[in-house]
């Protein structure tokens, strides 16, 4: 598989094939989008699922879905769209390239604000895309990227223990995440809603570890959400996103 199309370009924007524009531009405001009277342009768009609420159930329950999307993710969408009155270069720059370079492009006031916001964007943008709509449970990794996790990280039921294990082992808020840097599978977690595109790895597949996240059906039992979540996983839509790269 080809993946020489992911890089650090000169002026420090990582360049990938899978980037997501935000497309637009917004003007006028204060740096941190306070004090304007005009309305706040949609740059940024909550993405829709794509299936139904309830399509994880047992899994991860329909509620909860609900308020994680349209509440939370929602309230990232809202806060990048204020941010961006002030801040143009939000719509211009692909949120991965404006991560990838510690939010320079950003002008200091706005940069912790835009670090989480649109770290939460791309992060849950990511979860729902690999979030298995038809409900089925038991699938695993397939085609090159059951190949690589074998190879990178000793085979699906080694990775998979190491993957809950560092989800478990964030305390407090974030994320556990398989990712790609420099051709190599890796996992890792995150605090808060740090993005990995922060440290130049493309994320695949993320497990969102806030309480937001389960609380409603697991409580305080991230174990038992961590041990469901992989009856969750759309595998065909992270082998995709794994091959897409190199094209
Ligand atoms: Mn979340």
């Amino acid at each position: 598989m080809n993946i020489g199309n992911i890089g650090i370009s000169r002026r420090g924007f990582l360049v990938a094939t899978s980037a997501v524009v935000v497309g637009g531009i917004a003007s006028g405001g204060s740096a941190l989008g306070q004090a304007t009277t005009q309305p706040a342009p949609a740059v940024f768009k909550l993405p829709p699922l794509g299936y139904a609420y309830d399509a994880v159930e047992p899994n991860i329950d329909a509620r909860t879905m609900e308020i994680h999307h349209t509440k939370h993710h929602g309230a990232f969408v809202t806060n990048l769209n204020r941010l961006a009155v002030a801040n143009p270069m939000l719509g211009t720059l692909t949120a991965q390239a404006i991560l990838a370079d510690n939010c320079a492009a950003v002008p200091e006031a706005a940069r912790t604000p835009v670090r989480n916001n649109l770290g939460g964007h791309l992060n849950h943008t990511l979860y729902w895309e690999t979030l298995n709509p038809a409900g089925k449970s038991g699938a695993e990794p397939v085609g090159a990227l059951a190949e690589q996790i074998e190879s990178d990280l000793g085979g699906w039921e080694k990775a998979k223990t190491d993957l809950a294990a560092s989800s478990m082992g964030r305390f407090g808020s974030g994320w556990g995440w398989l990712v790609l840097k420099d051709g190599k599978l890796s996992i890792l977690s995150t605090a808060n809603q740090d993005s990995p595109w922060m440290a130049g790895q493309v994320p695949l597949l993320g497990i969102d570890v806030w309480e937001h996240a389960y609380y409603l059906k697991y409580q305080n039992r991230r174990a038992d959400y961590i041990a469901a979540f992989w009856n969750a996983v759309n595998w065909q839509a992270v082998g995709g996103k794994f091959e897409n790269l190199g094209k």
